[in-house]
């Protein structure tokens, strides 16, 4: 009976000494952070890092993206998360600041689906411009703006603008840059335009625990009659094309019945199938993109040098 003792005391001792011990040793800690710190992140960094970094390098990437709908399978940050990520990745690769802005842009035809927030484009190039603004006054000449949802870029062109007219630095917009020459990318499907088979493939990649695929699904699409006669003449007179996009994902308000939710009863706007997307083609882009994106950079470099 003794030994019993001996042993369950023993077991005893052996559960709760490590508890102690673990609880004294480590500091409380919010059990929701996990992120690491991210090199040439302005938002991670200190003071004195920025100056260090400012001693060898003028440039910074101000990530443009949006809080709005992406279909039930993609978050609401999509638009956010995938610039942000974007130039992080590019900043591993090569001296530059990634200074977030803001996370909502101008979003107002996805309104109509909960959740999605919405700036005026005066308000959003105006925030664009005065974050500009304090990165010049520290030292960054070279702004670059990563835009990545269509309905920012009247306020995105303007802020740039501003930028190159009103102050001593240049800026320029670097989303839509030529990928290099021999990048292989996955087949897309014919319309792909929002929350489809390339932008889930995109998260599926950079922030898969935010992608529910579970949801993926093809979308039902209601464009309005007019669009779609547009589309259809457009494919035989190419210049009808900007008629087309002049009259699809317009605002609620306006009657045109092009809002999102008017459109597509999910928010997604494909012709392919969501379900179809894999982390795999999303790699492919994404690589292809950091590769010109850190090209573009190096080239900028370069070109003051001479
Ligand atoms: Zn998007």
């Amino acid at each position: 009976m003794k030994r019993y003792y001996f042993i369950v005391g023993i077991l005893i001792i052996g559960w709760l000494l490590p508890q102690v011990v673990g609880a004294q040793g480590e500091a409380p800690r919010n059990p929701l952070w996990y992120e690491p710190k991210i090199k040439h992140y302005l938002a991670h960094m200190s003071w004195s890092e920025v100056q260090e970094l400012l001693k060898g390098s003028d440039m910074a990437i101000i990530p443009v993206g949006s809080i709005e709908q992406h279909g039930p399978q993609l978050p609401l940050g999509t638009d956010i998360l995938d610039a942000l990520e974007l130039a992080l990745l590019v900043a591993q690769q090569t001296e530059v600041v990634v200074a977030p802005a803001l996370w909502v842009g101008y979003s107002e035809h996805h309104m109509g689906f909960p959740g999605t927030l919405t700036l005026s484009t005066d308000t959003l190039q105006q925030v664009l411009f005065e974050v500009a603004q304090s990165l010049i006054r520290h030292g960054f000449k070279k702004i670059m703006l990563l835009n990545r949802h269509g309905g920012n870029n009247t306020a995105v062109n303007i802020a740039i603008q501003r930028i190159n007219h009103e102050t001593e630095a240049t800026a320029a917009e670097i989303s839509g840059l030529r990928l290099p020459e021999g990048t292989e990318l996955p087949e897309a499907p014919q319309i792909d335009w929002h929350a489809g088979v390339g932008e889930t493939s995109f998260m599926l990649y950079l922030t898969p625990s935010l992608v529910d695929m579970s949801q993926a699904r093809p979308p039902v699409l209601t464009l309005p009659a007019d669009a779609l006669t547009l589309s259809q003449i457009a494919k035989d007179n190419p210049n009808l094309n900007r008629l087309f996009s002049s009259s699809v994902f317009l605002p609620k308000a306006t009657g045109k019945k092009a809002s999102s939710r008017e459109m597509s009863k999910t928010g997604v706007f494909t012709t392919g199938n969501p379900a179809d997307a894999t982390a795999e083609m999303g790699k492919m882009e994404v690589e292809g993109y950091v590769k010109a994106a850190v090209k573009f950079i190096e080239d900028w470099k370069k070109a003051e040098k001479e």
